[in-house]
């Protein structure tokens, strides 16, 4: 790509950002270099002992007349959790292509997958090397704040469909979202228990149970997963890590963010590849779109993750995750919304009633029996049912999860919080309509 045409494509980039932040009433973050230092530098010193954070603190317990010292366990748990992600993003190489308007470990992970996916050229198989060859340099990996956690495919504004560039944006949020959700997971699962048990499953064992494999009367992961879909539903922001995670989970959760990650991006490419963004919008009910495009990305998935090496029973492990993410995120905005209990078992009945017309995407669990069904006609019976283990596992820990926080956010409707609205302006973009120059009156 040539560097006007590079330079025209990130000027559109960033209006477009700067107006995903408005929309959602939210200011656009800073992340020159400059910036990150000064910012990075200022929350160190605030979380020191005799620092911002503890002062405040101490202002609040004492206004309130609590006795400061009952905070010093919070802030204890505060400290390690900051020093944890310090060393966590110490060493990570910086990504090459800056963009003021996202943050930098943000478009490393968003490359690294489009690496992994190009990497399917090398496997020779006609239909990679054709359709990576051709989209080598014709797509942007960028953030684009939506309110939503399903990524965005997307045409910029004024490209010559003979010759397009396209752009793959994903909320911000998406990334600390997967994060805590892939940790939290990972904290209620025996996962050495989850080996032997779904191999025993697999070769037709039916006294093995998914619930054997959770880690029951930990209250820690609960309380990280309410802050994290409050702070999404309500606020339309990531979490804030007020405690360290145990470091024994980080491979296990490491390696289904990694694949939830690959997914979502490879979904985005399934809609490029199917030529999505070129049909008319009419030809194609958007759903029946969004079930295309998650059957390509999870071909293009699991392509890759058999050329990494990935055992086939695990290879579903992180698109439940995200469909688990997706569930739980519009059981908490039916929640807030309606102050009406809602489960797994009213999203299951919504998926069989069919969709309605205002959905953008089918429901969390129509996409995620779509794939297993993709999966099992594809794989042999046991890996089939090895693979069916880890995905019941995490329907059932998300059950588990729900019993306990559904009714806190019942609560939290009676005392009137709402969800924040989801920015609806580009839906029915992802699907074909270009991106209007004026955006704000494309609906
Ligand atoms: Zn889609």
């Amino acid at each position: 790509m040539d560097a006007a045409r590079t330079q025209r494509n990130a000027q559109k980039l960033e209006k477009i950002q700067r107006i995903g932040y408005s929309r959602l009433g939210l200011t656009p973050p800073d992340y020159s270099p400059d910036a990150v230092r000064e910012r990075d530098a200022g929350a160190t010193a605030a979380v020191r002992p005799g620092g911002e954070l503890e002062t405040y603190v101490y202002e609040t317990y004492s206004r309130k007349g609590i006795d400061p010292a009952a905070a010093q366990p919070m802030l204890t748990d505060v400290r390690a959790a900051v020093a944890q992600l310090d060393r966590m993003h110490q060493n990570l190489p910086r990504p090459e292509r800056g963009s003021p308007l996202s943050h930098p470990q943000h478009l490393l992970i968003l490359n690294r997958q489009r690496e992994r996916l190009q990497r399917l050229i090398g496997t020779g198989l006609p239909e990679f090397v054709e359709n990576f060859s051709y989209l080598e340099h014709r797509v942007t990996l960028d953030t684009l704040p939506t309110g939503e956690l399903n990524g965005r495919a997307l045409l910029p504004p004024g490209e010559n469909p003979a010759d397009p560039l396209y752009w793959i944006l994903l909320d911000p949020t998406f990334f600390d979202f997967i994060y805590f959700l892939s940790n939290v997971y990972a904290s209620a699962i025996d996962f050495k228990a989850l080996g032997w048990l779904a191999r025993r499953f697999a070769v037709g064992d039916e006294s093995v149970r998914t619930t054997d494999c959770i880690r029951f009367g930990d209250e820690r992961p609960l309380r990280d997963l309410s802050d994290l879909l409050q702070m999404f539903v309500v606020h339309g922001t990531g979490p804030v890590a007020l405690r360290p995670f145990e470091e024994r989970i980080f491979s296990f959760a490491e390696a289904l963010r990694n694949q939830a990650a690959l997914f979502v991006v490879a979904h985005e490419y399934g809609h490029i590849i199917r030529g999505d963004l070129k049909a008319q919008q009419s030809q194609q009910a958007p759903w029946l779109a969004e079930l295309g495009a998650d059957i390509v990305g999870w071909r293009l998935t699991n392509a890759v993750l058999n050329m990494e090496g990935t055992s086939p029973e695990t290879r579903l492990g992180g698109a439940a995750l995200f469909f688990m993410g997706l569930a739980l995120l519009e059981m908490t905005r039916h929640e807030l919304a309606t102050g009406e209990p809602w489960n797994l078992g009213n999203l299951e009945a919504a998926a069989l009633s069919g969709p309605k017309p205002s959905d953008s995407h089918p429901t969390a669990l129509t996409r995620r029996a779509r794939l297993t069904h993709e999966f099992e006609s594809h794989f042999p019976p046991d890996q089939a049912r090895a693979a069916e283990f880890i995905v019941g596992l995490f329907i059932d820990l998300t059950n588990q999860f729900w019993i306990r926080l559904g009714p806190n956010f019942l609560v939290l409707h009676q005392k009137g919080q709402r969800p924040k609205p989801v920015w609806k302006g580009y839906i029915g973009v992802e699907q074909g309509q270009n991106v209007s120059e004026t955006p704000e009156e494309a609906n």
